[in-house]
């Protein structure tokens, strides 16, 4: 097999993971990555773990990133890598999904709280609850706000997934 396939066969393995801040591209980074675990032991919030082939991850139901950056320091093989200081670390955007308790008549507002950027406001309604209203362009994907979802109504999405994702409010 020819390296590249065989990279993209590494790739395709686990691309389903949510790589650390950051990270290159899939390929570029299970072929630089040497799996040491620099990355996940001197994260300060503990949410980096060893997925699928011994790769880190991010699991956000451990907590959130708070961009210190450690990990792309502590890479030596720069499979986590930033080139300029303002390069953003992912893609990722939160989203609310209609299980929120909000869209059910039941008053929460804990991902308002939990969001470090204000991204997520909530509405007043005549006659029934807040509903939350998130700005993307607010949102970094940091994940603060999944975690403490009781109804784990919140995931985390790659805008280049979900080009219309530009603004979203929960309905009710
Ligand atoms: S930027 Fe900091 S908080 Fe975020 S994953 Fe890396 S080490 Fe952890
Ligand atoms: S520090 Fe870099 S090489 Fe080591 S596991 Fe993390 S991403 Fe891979």
């Amino acid at each position: 097999m020819s390296r590249r396939g065989f990279l993209r066969g590494r790739a395709n393995a686990v691309t389903a993971a949510q790589r650390p801040p950051w990270a290159r591209d899939e390929a570029d980074f299970v072929a630089r990555c040497t799996r040491c675990n620099a990355c996940i032991d001197h994260c300060p919030t503990h949410i980096l773990v060893r997925a699928d082939g011994g790769f880190p991850a991010v699991d956000f139901t451990r907590g959130e990133c708070t961009f210190c950056g450690e990990c792309v320091s502590r890479c030596e093989p720069r499979a986590l890598h930033r080139e300029h200081a303002d390069d953003p670390p992912w893609t990722l955007r939160a989203r609310i999904a209609d299980t929120c308790l909000a869209a059910h008549g039941v008053e929460c507002r804990i991902c308002g709280e939990a969001c470090p950027t204000a991204a997520i406001r909530f509405r007043p309604r005549l006659g029934g609850v807040a509903l939350p209203a998130l700005e993307t362009d607010a949102c970094n994907g940091c994940g603060a706000c999944l975690a403490p979802c009781p109804a784990r109504a919140i995931t985390l999405q790659s805008i280049n997934e979900d080009a219309t994702n530009a603004a979203t409010e929960v309905k009710q």
